[in-house]
């Protein structure tokens, strides 16, 4: 159970680039990193407009002379310190996550990216060696991946409850994009413009997340061939898509389906993986995080919830209340949070056995995340073709 405890008996230095006053996730990742003192927040280039950036670091406490106009500026201002930031996260619209994580990485830094950690499978791999290379984490915010329920699904499945993986239907279908609500919102407007997200809306910006929580409950499954089919229901937004349904195969012979769709007019998030086995499903869902649906064939409905006893000691390790209680999006960006703290404390202690088993969204989770999306843009763009993965 979290008490509140660091981690990893330190608090590590820690910067933001991007995250500003207005942006929509920067909260959550702040209130995430500080949430049990695993990081401070030290530095920043909080916001594309250099001032108000400013104003709004000295708001949440950051020291004005940290308060920095741009990324380029916060690496080396905190290079020549000596008390400058050790870990940096990343907040800001996709297209500049490479370079800001690539910049962060050799200016030897840990990072946290928001996904999609880059465009092509080249920027990705180029991250990841340099990760290896610079010896230094670089963590993808998957948030929803760190909730104690995906991890109880992982741990069943590992143990057999639901004999062998059959089906996985996975979904983020969303309904606030129905209309063409970017000529109003600045932070829609970007996610539909391709020299900002690149190849992919809804795939890139939706799916991987429940693709991810499907990757940790089964990571023995691997993807083989997927086929995709995307159409861009309100018609400016083409090329890019918002709406999408892909169709994989697995090596183990199971199939999967995701759904992902800004369009899925009167859903709040819609975000559920269900995976069928042989005996037993499993079903989580974003909206009710608090309960896992156990369905075994021919027996009634068991609603598993978290918190507690009879959960796997998986599961119960980063509980922070007990049952009763909801906990949901904010404690599973804090336990990732809380392990992206963990990595980076090991890996500036070299200690490989610790790193061996130990689980969070890596750069390897982020490369994956890319080369999914590339594969479904490459079917969709073919006329809905298999293609290899
Ligand atoms: P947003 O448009 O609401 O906010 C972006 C912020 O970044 C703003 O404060 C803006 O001023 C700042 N910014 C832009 N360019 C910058 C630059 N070059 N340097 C410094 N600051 C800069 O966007 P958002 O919705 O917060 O999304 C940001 C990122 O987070 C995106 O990559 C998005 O895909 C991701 N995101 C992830 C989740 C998740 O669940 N993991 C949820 C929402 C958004």
């Amino acid at each position: 159970m979290i008490n509140g405890k660091k981690a990893a008996n330190r608090s590590l230095r820690w910067g933001m680039i991007g995250g500003g006053g207005t942006s929509q996730i920067g909260y959550i990742h702040r209130s995430a990193a500080q949430r049990d003192g695993n990081f401070v927040l030290l530095a920043g280039a909080f916001d594309i407009d250099a001032a108000r950036g400013r104003e709004f670091g000295q708001a949440l406490g950051v020291a004005p002379d940290r308060c920095y106009p741009d990324y380029a500026s916060l690496f080396a201002g905190e290079a020549a310190r000596e008390d400058g930031i050790e870990a940096v996260s990343v907040a800001t619209p996709n297209n500049t996550h490479f370079a800001i994580c690539r910049a962060a990485l050799n200016a030897g830094l840990h990072v946290v990216c928001e996904k999609p950690l880059c465009f092509t499978v080249e920027e990705a791999d180029e991250l990841e060696q340099l990760s290896r290379e610079k010896q230094k984490v670089v963590g993808v915010t998957y948030g929803y991946a760190g909730h104690q329920l995906v991890h109880q699904a992982r741990e069943m499945i590992a143990e057999g409850a639901l004999g062998e993986i059959r089906i996985v239907n996975m979904q983020f279908a969303h309904g606030f994009h129905n209309e063409a609500v970017e000529l109003q919102s600045e932070s829609t407007r970007w996610r539909v413009d391709p020299r900002f997200v690149g190849p992919s809306y809804v795939l890139g910006d939706l799916a991987t997340h429940p693709l991810f929580i499907a990757e940790t409950m089964l990571p023995q499954l691997k993807v083989t061939r997927l086929l995709c089919s995307r159409q861009s229901f309100v018609a400016s937004r083409a090329p890019l898509e918002d709406n999408a349904f892909v169709m994989m195969e697995y090596d183990n012979g199971a199939v999967g389906t995701l759904w992902a769709s800004a369009v899925n007019a009167g859903s709040m998030h819609g975000q559920k993986i269900r995976v069928v086995g042989s005996k037993a499903s499993l079903e989580w869902w974003d909206e009710q995080p608090n309960q896992l649906r156990y369905e075994v064939q021919g027996e009634p409905v068991r609603i598993l919830e978290r918190g507690m006893g009879y959960l796997n000691p998986r599961a119960l390790e980063e509980d922070r209340i007990g049952g009763g209680h909801t906990e949901g999006l904010f404690e599973a960006w804090s336990n990732l949070y809380r392990r992206f703290a963990l990595a980076m404390d090991a890996t500036d202690r070299r200690d490989t056995d610790f790193l061996q088993d130990f689980w969070y969204p890596d750069v390897h989770a982020g490369l994956m995340g890319v080369r999914w999306v590339a594969q479904c843009v490459k079917s969709a763009d073919a006329g809905a073709v298999w293609v290899a993965c």
